[in-house]
Formats: structure tokens, C-alpha cells, sequence
């Protein structure tokens, strides 16, 4: 079993657009056997978390994340106001174009910045 991880304070209020079709690579602290997992399609030798035929990832389901506590250390470091803050629109939708990114993710970083510059710096939960 994976160690449980500190949970970062993201307002994800229920969106599950990280775990859509997203590559979440399996790093060096994350025990493989401990999850189902495929080839990276684009780190040689890296594994990601395995996906549903739909695209999902294999441990979504209704509630969310069925392995919330102890999620691979990329997801429980994924933010995406960060990507929001890197990326430019123009660099967002180009990698989306390159399928290395989902532009979603990308418009809920804007849209929770936001939402946080609206209520003064804070997460609106
Ligand atoms: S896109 Fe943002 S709000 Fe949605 S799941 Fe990812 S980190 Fe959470
Ligand atoms: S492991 Fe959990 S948080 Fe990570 S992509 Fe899958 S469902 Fe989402």
C-alpha cells in the first residue's frame, strides 16, 4: 500500500477534470504494483495509471476518486491554477491541440484564480 500523502487544499468542489483522460505518470515514491497501470505513451520506461475504455481513469467513479488517500503523488500535487499561472492561452491550447493537455483543466485554473481574486484571495468554498 502507498504511503498516504499530505492532501493539497485545491477547491476542486466535486470536478473531476484531472482524472479525464490525463497521462497521471507513476513517480519514484509511488509503489507500481500497488496500482493498474499502462505505458506511458510519452516518457519511455515510465508507467501511468490505467484508464477505462472511455478515457477515465481507471479509479474514478461517482464519488470521485476511489483511491483518495493514497492517490499517486501526481495527482495529489495536480493544481491547476499553477497551469493556469505557467501557461498562456496560446501555449494552452497548443498543447492541447498536441493532446499533452486538456484545455478544461487548463479554463478551471482561470476560472478558480478568478473566483479567488473575487473573494479577495480566498477559495470560494
Ligand atoms: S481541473 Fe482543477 S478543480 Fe478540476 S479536478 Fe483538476 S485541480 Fe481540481
Ligand atoms: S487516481 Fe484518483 S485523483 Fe488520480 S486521476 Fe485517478 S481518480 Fe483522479
Amino acid at each position: 500500500m502507498a504511503k498516504a500523502l499530505t492532501i493539497r487544499e485545491v477547491p476542486c468542489n466535486g470536478c473531476t477534470l484531472c482524472c479525464q483522460g490525463d497521462a497521471i505518470r507513476l513517480e519514484e515514491e509511488d509503489r507500481a504494483l500497488d496500482y493498474k497501470t499502462e505505458t506511458h505513451p510519452y516518457i519511455p520506461g515510465a508507467l501511468m495509471i490505467a484508464h477505462k475504455p472511455n478515457g477515465e481513469c481507471f479509479y474514478l467513479n461517482e464519488q470521485g476518486c476511489s483511491i483518495h488517500s493514497w492517490a499517486p503523488s501526481l495527482c495529489r500535487s495536480a493544481d491547476c491554477r499553477s497551469l493556469a499561472i505557467k501557461l498562456n492561452y496560446d501555449a494552452a491550447r497548443s498543447l492541447h491541440m498536441m493532446g499533452r493537455l486538456d484545455f478544461r483543466v487548463w479554463l478551471q485554473g482561470r476560472r478558480l484564480i478568478e473566483a479567488m481574486a473575487a473573494h479577495g484571495g480566498k477559495d470560494n468554498q
